[in-house]
């Protein structure tokens, strides 16, 4: 089969879906690869890296014409995509990349209108056998690493204790809303940098992994059963679950010299767990690094891709922090990327195997309809 892989043109992203060492396995499987002129310069990897490989360096048609196009962000995800795509796409092809189909159900409403195959990855189940492929995982690895960074770069002290012939600094003190991927990452970064770290979840089984990884979990004494979906993501617990986990995590907060929040819920707006009353009672110098900045964020006073003072108090909502780390961060979406088409492309051809839950659970649009069931409910 024919694969491209495009130049990604969302604003500020520098990853490239494929880099030229996952050229040669697709290659050995008998496909022809695309690779859009620059593709994944900005990540390191330059034209001649994937040539060497013995991919085809071409236009943005070509690529475009492939069978299958793969992309870091497609349709949906990246919102100044859709309609240039639609122009070049043909009916049958198959797209796969990060498409965020439940925050954007019209852009896949128009992938299905124009024939196009797409997956989602963002979709894929939390099972033991997609863990090879979770691209939210891995760069949600590298979001919590960066996060923990730009904390310890920008707070007016540094992190580890320190005792000198001028007496001893204390350690900072972290606190890291959402334990998950991102926050578990961001737990053992701000720990490694000697930071003491304080850590808290609504899901009961994230306590043991904070503290495995040397965070002190706190409890807020919340019951939270029900956290957990049976995908493996956390649910939405309703407006007054939040309004006392706000109430709880008050004095944490303030005391606390950095915050990283990294609170998510599939498909729906982030909850607001630090309000503008909090961050106000944080001393001046402190830091918020809002990590579900894009999902809306977790702070009442976030805003995406801008840095607020709020008396003294810097606050950070980065919403694409593995972009900032590109070539770690295409090395583990190309590899994640190439897992899966092992497993969607069987004998050179596409099988759309239904029965399997990978395939099932990001396939989104084919034979001109949406097919994902939760994307469907969106578009009413
Ligand atoms: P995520 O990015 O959707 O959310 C981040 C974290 O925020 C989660 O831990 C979630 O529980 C937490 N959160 C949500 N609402 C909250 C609230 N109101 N207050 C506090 N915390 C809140 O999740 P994620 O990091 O991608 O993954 C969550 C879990 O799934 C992790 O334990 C991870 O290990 C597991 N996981 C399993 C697999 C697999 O088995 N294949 C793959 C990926 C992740």
């Amino acid at each position: 089969m024919r694969i491209g892989v495009v130049h990604e043109t969302a604003a500020g992203e520098r990853r490239v879906a494929l880099i030229p060492q996952e050229v040669d396995g697709l290659r050995k499987a008998g496909h022809e690869v695309l690779v859009e002129t620059g593709a994944g310069v900005a990540a390191g990897f330059p034209d001649a890296a994937y040539a060497e490989r013995g991919a085809v360096i071409a236009s943005a048609t070509d690529v475009l014409g492939a069978e299958v196009v793969l992309f870091v962000r497609a349709p949906g995800s990246d919102p100044t995509l859709a309609d240039a795509l639609l122009a070049w796409l043909r009916p049958g092809q198959v797209t796969v990349g990060l498409a965020d189909p439940l925050g954007a159900p019209a852009a896949a409403a128009a992938l299905a209108t124009a024939g196009i195959t797409s997956f989602a990855l963002d979709l894929l189940p939390r099972i033991t056998r997609a863990q090879a492929m979770d691209v939210l995982s891995s760069q949600a690895t590298l979001a919590g690493y960066k996060a923990a960074l730009l904390a310890a770069s920008r707070l007016n002290k540094i992190f580890p204790m320190l005792t000198t012939a001028a007496g001893t600094l204390p350690p900072a003190r972290a606190l890291v809303i959402g334990a998950g991927v991102a926050g578990l990452q961001a737990i053992a970064t701000c720990k490694r940098l000697g930071a003491v770290v304080s850590a808290y979840d609504v899901r009961p089984a994230a306590r043991e992994q904070a503290e495995s990884v040397g965070a002190t979990f706190v409890d807020l004494g919340l019951d939270a059963a029900d956290a957990e979906t049976t995908g493996g993501y956390a649910a939405a617990l309703g407006e007054d679950f939040y309004r006392r986990q706000r109430e709880a995590l008050g004095k944490v907060v303030a005391a606390s010299d950095i915050v990283i929040t990294t609170a998510q819920v599939q498909g729906v707006r982030a909850p607001i767990l630090v309000t503008a009353e909090m961050v106000h009672a944080m001393a001046p110098g402190s830091v918020v690094v809002d990590l579900a900045a894009a999902q809306g964020g977790n702070c009442e006073l976030s805003e995406p891709d801008t840095e607020v003072d709020v008396d003294g108090v810097t606050l950070l909502a980065p919403t694409n922090l593995p972009a900032t780390v590109p070539a770690h961060a295409s090395r583990l979406y190309a590899k994640n990327l190439t897992n899966f088409l092992k497993l969607l492309i069987v004998d050179g051809a596409v099988r759309l195997d239904l029965d399997d839950p990978i395939i099932a659970d990001t396939l989104v649009t084919h034979d001109g309809e949406v097919v994902a069931p939760r994307v469907r409910e969106r578009l009413g």
